[in-house]
């Protein structure tokens, strides 16, 4: 059974629409691929940030624990 043939509302190019296409039902595979692309590098960008701050504060955190059991001695 064929599968039904769409137009791309980005490139205007026809593609299949398969059940398992990932996307937007209206956008051909490779238009489908590069916005999902675009996301990931901010979300990266903000994970390894946030470890950053994270790595940070518990660094602090330690420090000012070390200080702390240093003075009760
Ligand atoms: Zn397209």
């Amino acid at each position: 059974m064929p599968f039904p043939i769409k137009i791309c509302a980005i490139c205007s190019e026809e593609f299949e629409l398969r059940p398992d296409k990932p996307g937007f039902a209206n956008r051909c595979p490779k238009c489908s691929e590069p916005e999902e692309a675009e996301d990931s590098p901010e979300d990266h960008v903000d994970v390894v940030q946030r470890k950053a701050e994270q790595e940070m504060n518990a660094a602090r955190r330690r420090a000012i624990r070390d200080l702390l059991y240093r003075k009760d001695r």
